[in-house]
């Protein structure tokens, strides 16, 4: 017998008639002869409201009593549940995140797991019951309670799942599943019928996704088939697996974080502890650092740019300052006026021309793109915050988003039937005995040494120019790898571009023909480059991840000649001569993590 687990998000057990419909849903799977493991979250608003509280009474609450306060809003849950699938004749237990063994470590109200015990609920299963986990909560080694952290209860859905082995992990939200951008942003947005971890994992830091980032994270390390659908309408939703078999669509996802700031930074002597002196200050305070985008000298110094949620700004430049200072460098333009737009898609790794697609796409539409960040299945620009929705929409547009592909599959579905051929639930069991479930994977450290970069200096900043450059290599099949853009001064942007080495003396002339008629503009190349990549799993929420690699690189005396970051890698570009040496210094570094 299988076991599925249903998440019930807030809004779906917002008040007895919702809690009974959930209820009547468990037992139908129940019926159908699944085990039925529910995790369930605070009714409606009601975490909302006890922090509110909190804070009318102590505006700095200590953090393990907000954990305490908080778990409380589960815990009604969780029993008004079990009380309703008693009241519809089935037999259930309540579970809080402490009796089922949700064990965390101790950081309050951002916890993370490290272990979960099975046999408890395994039990209760067994004997016909519906088991009901309060979701979001968890114990530490004192037995202190513990909060995963606003959305959590995903987490514990998915994380319950792995454990169990379920088939499945089903979340029952407001919203009819994961949708290609946010709807309550462009109305024109369809259901993504299947997405794979990866894109989800970027669209949700990208703030479109319905879900919490580390559910997805355990989703892909775990490899639980996640089912987004609807608690109020029955219709089929989302999956969210390893493989979509959706195929054709390069671009699969949008979106847009309006509120960003940039912050450039001027006249830096690019030395190998540099980056790790500027970034290493800001991890420190928990800010995150979103595009980070370095190209390549030019005449005052390395340009760096880089973007931080809007409202921390004023705390990141008072932070880096005194480092920029001493670094001989000054603090250049930067605006808190810009906004994110990204596209994200599997099928972009394969394909060629999908930047220039949506270069072109946003040129018609007259937007500048003011810094420009690619990994291997995302493209994200920096445009205007006046200009965000315009950008979101030309390029939701661009690549045929709104309209349901030709190729959709029939039944996104029918994959979940015959998911259990897919893992040895041994090799799962095998993972799981780590003592830290969520703590970083690291899947691999990679060397590329077979391309070379150009670097474009003072490019004119205004729309059109990255298209012109892109169109034309796009004309001699010049296949664009790694793309970092920034703004170097205020008018003039610089621009950096990896391409296989065999094309290298193509690419160049192409690249002086394409700016030729641009005065001041230059354009070099270097031949020998490597390319290095760490992918894994949890690189975001493990912020000190890209900061560890940029100090085993710098202990190397490895200087860094081009950055880019993304949800699952982080890649970056050095010198030719040295890819070896780097090569080894991360799989040194992550050698712990490696999996
Ligand atoms: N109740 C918690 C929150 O509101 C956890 C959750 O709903 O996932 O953040
Ligand atoms: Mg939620």
């Amino acid at each position: 017998m299988g076991i599925v687990v249903q998440k019930f998000g807030g809004t779906s057990v917002a008040n007895s008639q919702l809690i009974l419909s959930a209820a009547r849903k468990a037992i139908r799977a129940h019926q159908d002869g699944q085990q039925v493991v529910m995790v369930v979250s605070a009714m409606g608003k009601n975490t909302d409201h006890l922090i509110e509280l909190a804070h009318e009474i102590n505006e700095n609450p200590p953090t393990r009593e907000m954990d305490m306060l908080l778990s409380t809003g589960e815990q009604v849950s969780v029993a008004l549940m079990a009380m309703a699938v008693d009241s519809l004749g089935y037999k259930a237990v309540s579970l809080t995140g402490g009796q089922i063994g949700i064990r965390t470590d101790s950081s309050h109200t951002k916890a993370r797991i490290k272990s979960i015990s099975t046999e408890r609920v395994k039990k209760l299963l067994d004997e016909g019951n519906i088991v009901i986990a309060a979701g979001f909560q968890g114990i530490d080694e004192n037995f202190d309670i513990t909060t995963l952290g606003r959305g959590g209860s995903d987490t514990t859905a998915v994380a319950l799942a792995a454990v169990l082995d379920a088939e499945s992990c089903e979340i029952y939200t407001d919203v009819d599943g994961v949708y290609t951008t946010d709807p309550r942003i462009l109305p024109e947005a369809r259901i993504a019928r299947q997405v794979s971890y990866d894109e989800m994992l970027e669209l949700a830091s990208l703030g479109a996704g319905v879900m919490h980032s580390r559910s997805i994270e355990f989703g892909k390390k775990f490899d639980v088939p996640i089912h987004v659908r609807s608690s109020l309408a029955d219709v089929p939703g989302s999956l969210i697996v390893n493989e979509p078999e959706v195929s054709g669509a390069v671009v699969s996802g949008a979106a847009m974080t309006k509120d960003e700031a940039r912050i450039t930074l001027r006249g830096i002597n690019n030395a190998p502890a540099t980056i790790l002196r500027i970034f290493e200050p800001i991890a420190n305070r928990k800010i995150s650092v979103d595009m980070i985008v370095q190209s390549t000298p030019g005449k005052g110094g390395t340009p760096l740019s880089f973007t931080v949620p809007r409202n921390e700004l004023a705390m990141t430049l008072k932070t880096i300052r005194p480092v920029v200072e001493e670094l001989g460098g000054e603090i250049g333009e930067c605006s808190d006026q810009v906004s994110k737009v990204s596209v994200v898609g599997l099928g972009m790794a394969e394909q060629y021309g999908v930047a220039e697609r949506m270069f072109r796409a946003l040129a018609q539409a007259g937007i500048n793109m003011q810094m420009i960040s690619t990994s291997e299945i995302k493209i994200s620009v920096l445009v205007d915050r006046n200009e965000s929705l315009r950008a979101l929409r030309t390029v939701h547009d661009e690549f045929g988003l709104h309209q349901v592909p030709d190729n959709a599959v029939t039944d996104p579905f029918s994959s979940l039937a015959n998911r259990r051929s897919r893992v040895a639930p041994v090799e799962v069991i095998r993972r799981l005995q780590g003592v830290d479930m969520e703590g970083l994977t690291i899947d691999d450290v990679l060397l590329d040494d077979q391309q070379s970069r150009i670097t474009f200096t003072n490019l004119p900043c205004q729309p059109g120019i990255a298209l012109k450059i892109f169109a034309a290599f796009s004309a001699n099949q010049i296949f664009v790898d790694m793309i970092v853009q920034n703004t170097e001064e205020e008018n003039c942007a610089g621009l950096s571009i990896t391409i296989p080495r065999e094309q290298f003396v193509d690419a160049l002339r192409v690249a002086k023909e394409a700016v030729a008629d641009m005065a001041g503009t230059d354009v070099v190349g270097k031949e020998k480059i490597a390319k290095l990549v760490v992918s894994g799993i949890g690189l975001r929420s493990h912020t000190g991840m890209a900061i560890a690699m940029f100090r085993a690189l710098a202990d190397q005396g490895i200087n860094l000649e081009m950055i880019s970051t993304s949800e699952v890698r982080v890649n970056v570009v050095i010198d030719g001569s040295q890819g070896q040496t780097g090569l080894q210094a991360l799989r040194d570094a992550f050698s712990s993590t490696l999996r």
